[in-house]
C-alpha cells in the first residue's frame, strides 16, 4: 500500500542492532538532508544502485534456488523498462553514477539490449551486468553496442561435472565460450565470480588461480551467504575469504592492492604480475561500514541492505502517479533508515524472507 506523499508500508522486521527509523513513512526525522548525495546516519555516501530486471532464472544453483518448486513474480508485477528508467534517472539526479543490471538472470528478461541502450543514455560513469552467461554469448556484441561496459560472470567450478552438480543445468563449455565473446567485445574487464563451497567445490581454488593467471579474468571468490531459497544456509559450508587467500598465497604469492574505501572485494595481484584475484568476504569480514550500495528489486521497492528486509516500494508509489520529487524522498528515506550492519555473526540475525535471486545480486 502507498500513497503519493511517499507513505508506504511494507514489511518490516525489527532488526537485532536496532537502528534508526525504517524506510517507510516513519523514517525521516529533522536531521535527514533533502539535497545533496544520498547519505545516511553513518555518513555512508550511496552512489551505487542493483537492479533486478527478474527474479527469474533458467539455472537452480544449489546456494540460490531449490531444484523444483520456484514461484516467481507474475510479469505484471515486475517493473517495466520505463518505470526502471525512470527510477534510474531518479537515482543519477540523486547522485547515483554506478548502475549494475542483475536477477535471478538478467538475460532471461527480453529485450534486455533496449534497456540497457536507455540506461547508457542517461550517462552513468559504469553501467555494468551480472549474468550466468549461458545465454550472453550471442549478445555480447548488441549489449555493448548499447553501452553496456562490462560483465561479472558466474562460473562455480572448471570441471564440467562439477559445473553441471552445483548449476544443475546449463554447460561449463557455454559459459567459457561467453567470457570470450564478452573480451571480444570489449567488456571488460571480465571478472568471474565462484562461491566455494566446503567439500564440494574448495579443492578447486588453485585451479581458479591458475585461471585468472593465464586468462587475465579477475577471478573474485564470494563467501556463500546466508540468502539461498531454500535456508539450508550452514556456515560449515563456507569458505573464509581468508582462508582462500592464504591457500593462494602460499602457492603463489599474492600482494593487497588499495582500491579506496568503497569496494567489497578485498584485491590482491600476484607478486610475479600474473594477474589478479578478489575476495568478497561478506560473512567473515563485512564492509559495512563502507558500504554504498542500494538494490532495486524486480518488483520495484529500494533495499538498503541484502540483510534487511525493510524495503520501499517505488513501484506501487509510481503507478498510483507519485511526482518524481516523491520517489526522490523515498530514496532518500531507505538510505536513512539504512543500518551500521548486517549482523550475521550475532545470535538475534534473523535471516531475510527474500533470496539473493528475489532481491538481486
Ligand atoms: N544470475 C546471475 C548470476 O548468477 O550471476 C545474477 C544474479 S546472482 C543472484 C548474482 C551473484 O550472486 C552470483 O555471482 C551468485 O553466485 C551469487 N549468489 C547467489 N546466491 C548466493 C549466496 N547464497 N551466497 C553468495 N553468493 C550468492
Ligand atoms: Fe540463477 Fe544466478 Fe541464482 Fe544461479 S546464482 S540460480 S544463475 S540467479
Amino acid at each position: 500500500m502507498s500513497d503519493v506523499a511517499g507513505r508506504v508500508s511494507v514489511s518490516v522486521r525489527p532488526h537485532p542492532r536496532g537502528g534508526g527509523p525504517t524506510a517507510t513513512g516513519g523514517g525521516t526525522d529533522s536531521s535527514m538532508p533533502t539535497s545533496g548525495p544520498l547519505v545516511d546516519r553513518y555518513g555512508r555516501v550511496h552512489d551505487d544502485v542493483r537492479v533486478s530486471v527478474t527474479d527469474r532464472c533458467n539455472l537452480r544453483c544449489v546456494y540460490c534456488m531449490p531444484e523444483k518448486g520456484m514461484t516467481f513474480q507474475p510479469r505484471a508485477a515486475l517493473l517495466s523498462f520505463e518505470e526502471i528508467v525512470r527510477v534510474a534517472v531518479v537515482a543519477r539526479d540523486l547522485g547515483v553514477t554506478s548502475l549494475r543490471l542483475t536477477g535471478g538472470e538478467p538475460l532471461v528478461r527480453k529485450d534486455l539490449v533496449t534497456l540497457v541502450a536507455r540506461l547508457s543514455a542517461l550517462g552513468f560513469r559504469d553501467l555494468s551486468l551480472t549474468t550466468n552467461a549461458t545465454l550472453l554469448a550471442p549478445l555480447a556484441a548488441p549489449l555493448a553496442a548499447a553501452g553496456l561496459r562490462r560483465v561479472n560472470i558466474s562460473c562455480d567450478s572448471l570441471r564440467p561435472e562439477r559445473f553441471a552438480a552445483i548449476r544443475r543445468r546449463g554447460e561449463l563449455a557455454t559459459v567459457l565460450s561467453a567470457m570470450q565473446a564478452a573480451e571480444r567485445a570489449g567488456l571488460t574487464p571480465l571478472k568471474v565470480n565462484v562461491v566455494l563451497l566446503r567439500g564440494e567445490n574448495d579443492d578447486e581454488v588453485l585451479d581458479f588461480a591458475q585461471f585468472a593467471r593465464t586468462t587475465g579474468r579477475i577471478v573474485r571468490f564470494i563467501e556463500f551467504m546466508p540468502l539461498d531459497a531454500q535456508g539450508e544456509w550452514d556456515p560449515a559450508r563456507l569458505v573464509p575469504g581468508r582462508e582462500i587467500h592464504d591457500r593462494i598465497h602460499a602457492r603463489w604469492p599474492l600482494r593487497a592492492i588499495d582500491v579506496g574505501s568503497v569496494a567489497p572485494a578485498e584485491r590482491f595481484a600476484f607478486v610475479d604480475g600474473h594477474g589478479e584475484i578478489g575476495l568478497i568476504s561478506s560473512v567473515t569480514q563485512p564492509f559495512c561500514g563502507t558500504c554504498n550500495r542500494l538494490r532495486l528489486t524486480a518488483d520495484g521497492a529500494i533495499r538498503n541492505c541484502l540483510f534487511s528486509d525493510d524495503e520501499v516500494t517505488l513501484r506501487d508509489q509510481m503507478r498510483a502517479g507519485a511526482s518524481d520529487e516523491t520517489l526522490a524522498l523515498a530514496f532518500r528515506r531507505a538510505v536513512w533508515a539504512k543500518f551500521p550492519g548486517h549482523a550475521i555473526n550475532e545470535p538475534e540475525f534473523l535471516r531475510p524472507t527474500r533470496s539473493m535471486s528475489m532481491i538481486g545480486g
